[in-house]
């Protein structure tokens, strides 16, 4: 894409298109503005691991995805979709411990806010 160098306008909106805009380990819609403007590209194998910077390897996923998933360490004898399902667990284990801390400290507030209403 002529003159954007980022991963939204720029090289990952091939990538994007291909996942038809939605987080491959969590699922997350990115088609609406505020939601697109999360999505990142992720590298499936690791650059830093020997992951090449070429489409095959390329995956869109969302920004705390991307984040929840960045230091994790791989097999190298690993196909690509072995990999991908170890980080659906990373994210899915995350999510599970995201959770019971809002469940426990943000929910409680906004019920609260229901029953003022
Ligand atoms: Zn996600």
């Amino acid at each position: 894409m002529k003159g954007y160098g980022d991963s939204l306008r720029g090289y990952g909106h091939a990538t994007h298109v291909k996942y038809n805009f939605k987080c491959q380990y969590c699922g997350y819609d990115g088609r609406a503005f505020p939601n697109w403007f999360q999505l990142t590209v992720d590298h499936i194998l690791p650059k830093g691991h020997g992951g090449a910077n070429e489409d095959a390897n390329k995956i869109t996923v969302c920004h705390a995805c991307n984040s929840i998933t960045s230091r994790m360490e791989f097999d190298l004898r690993l196909t690509p979709d072995e990999i991908i399902e170890l980080k659906r667990a990373r994210v899915k284990d995350r999510q599970s411990e995201y959770f019971e801390f809002w469940r426990e400290h943000v929910s409680p507030l906004y019920l609260k806010e229901w029953e003022v209403l």
